[in-house]
């Protein structure tokens, strides 16, 4: 097969492309390289915030002789880019923060590790919101390449719009062929919220399945690391590489063996009870994306799976209640950023405490101020008990619900997002914002994986994702269940215009 370099190989995606380097077809150089070329020639999307070419190609040359030595794992010289909130030592990290400005890590991040000894080339680093917290990316506070000052990242579907967030960087890069493959982290639905907007895969697995170990801290008990795709397919592969305990680094990383995702992926769905929880299609959801995922729901009655309503009654509770908790861990993790451990610390200041506050005040952005102002508010004396203590009842009771609903069905189907990616600057309430979150809380509360599928396109041509649930370490099945729907639909591939 001969490969018309210039168009082709981005096109591709991870399963295709580590067969074309297995059989050295392509070199780890030439997609390297490629993929770098496009991620320049794209530079407006505003999707990368580090490359380094020579990096790059150092990694890609390895990968080369490990091909030619019959050594090579089995994704040798796939690129990938990752979302700057995992640590990395060749690369800045900022987590999009002028507080991480100038940081270099000594190490990688586990998940970083993982996929590098699978054979993944690093393309570079990833926009995302600052420290992971937005679902816009409009609240990065760094410079993409290319630009100096920071710009909103443009969802290639129509660049006056959002990307979503805060693994915004990661689904434009997948989006736009700018990186087979990305990771994200998901907290309360970065990963599949602008997987959604985007029109790519992407799935958080388990709480626990992926090692933390740095991954800069947002919501310790939520903050979730995954593959973020074109195809289900694709996201099985790297989630077999991502996954695996790494108990002597993170205390949570589950005791559970690494597991290869991909062999079960077109096993039949005959049978299969997809619960569809009521409250997932209430007043709030757009008709559009309803449309989209009611066809998408057709299609899995088709393959032979069965639509079973369930009820998961706290659904609305999940804002208040990750709204809560969410800043609560992030105003203790936030708490290292002191002006003398890592990165930015204020040129002037009189005494040890104005050097603290004058830092800090400087560092963060205001989203990130607004939580570690919430998050102190309601951890302090008298507001605990009020409301941290009873959020994380309810956070139990969430959990509850759905193993209730899971005796009824094995998977439960409903929309991302209430709506299609929105304008640049439209996002402007802070409280309307978090309302949207609406669908992808429920399943961080409960630590349960979930993931967002191409479903089709609503108004204005912009992608629907459909969010698949599954029980504790179903990760396996949603794969399937996503790859078998993608087996019948070609939404996951088409292209946006002029990409
Ligand atoms: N949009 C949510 C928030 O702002 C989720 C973020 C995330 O998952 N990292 O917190």
């Amino acid at each position: 097969m001969t490969m018309n370099h210039n168009t082709d190989l981005h096109d591709l995606g991870v399963a295709r492309l580590a067969a074309l380097l297995r059989g050295k077809q392509v070199s780890a150089v030439e997609a390297a390289q490629h993929f770098l070329a496009r991620a320049r020639s794209h530079q407006g999307l505003g999707a990368y915030v580090a490359i380094n070419d020579d990096v790059t190609l150092a990694q890609a040359r390895a990968q080369d002789a490990a091909l030619a030595a019959g050594t090579a794992a089995p994704l040798a010289g796939v690129p990938i880019a990752h979302k700057d909130i995992f640590v990395t030592r060749d690369f800045p990290t900022t987590a999009a923060s002028r507080m991480l400005a100038g940081y270099r890590s000594p190490f990688d991040a586990t998940v970083v590790a993982r996929l590098a000894e699978a054979g993944c080339v690093t393309l570079g680093k990833l926009n995302c919101d600052e420290f992971a917290m937005g679902g816009t990316n409009e609240n990065s506070a760094v410079a993409p390449v290319g630009f100096d000052v920071p710009q909103p990242v443009r969802n290639p579907w129509d660049g006056a719009r959002v990307p979503g967030g805060s693994s915004g960087g990661s689904a434009v890069a997948v989006a736009a062929r700018l990186a087979p493959a990305a990771t994200g982290t998901d907290t309360g639905g970065s990963i599949r919220q602008p997987a959604s907007f985007c029109g790519v895969t992407g799935i958080k697995p388990t709480y626990g399945r992926a090692s933390r170990y740095g991954m800069i801290a947002f919501a310790s008990s939520l903050d979730q690391a995954g593959p973020m795709a074109r195809s289900a397919e694709d996201c099985a592969l790297l989630l077999s590489a991502m996954c695996g305990p790494d108990p002597d680094r993170d205390s949570t990383s589950l005791d559970r063996p690494a597991e290869d995702f991909t062999t079960r992926l077109s096993d039949s769905l005959e049978g299969l009870r997809i619960g569809i929880p009521a409250e997932f299609f209430g007043d709030g959801l757009a008709g559009d994306v309803r449309a989209a995922v009611d066809a998408a729901l057709k299609e899995y009655e088709k393959l032979g799976a069965r639509l079973v309503p369930i009820a998961l009654p706290r659904t609305e509770l999940s804002v208040p209640v990750y709204y809560i908790l969410a800043p609560a861990e992030a105003s203790s993790n936030l708490s290292r950023f002191d002006g003398v451990r890592y990165g930015h610390r204020a040129a002037q200041y009189t005494d040890l405490l104005d050097m603290y506050k004058k830092t800090r005040a400087q560092g963060f952005g205001d989203e990130v101020k607004r939580r570690i102002m919430i998050g102190t508010y309601v951890l302090s004396e008298g507001y605990y008990d009020a409301y941290y203590l009873q959020a994380q009842k309810i956070r139990r009771m969430i959990a509850d619900d759905f193993q209730a609903a899971f005796q009824q069905c094995d998977l439960i189907a409903g929309p991302v997002a209430p709506t299609t990616a929105w304008q640049l600057g439209s996002q402007t309430d802070p409280v309307s914002n978090y309302l949207a979150d609406i669908y992808t809380l429920p399943a961080s509360l409960a630590g349960l994986p979930g993931m967002s599928v191409p479903a089709g396109f609503g108004a204005g041509g912009l992608p629907v994702g459909l969010q698949l649930i599954g029980n504790y370490f179903a990760e396996a099945r949603l794969l399937n269940a996503a790859h078998r729907l993608q087996q019948a639909t070609d939404f996951h591939i088409r292209t946006p215009q002029g990409i």
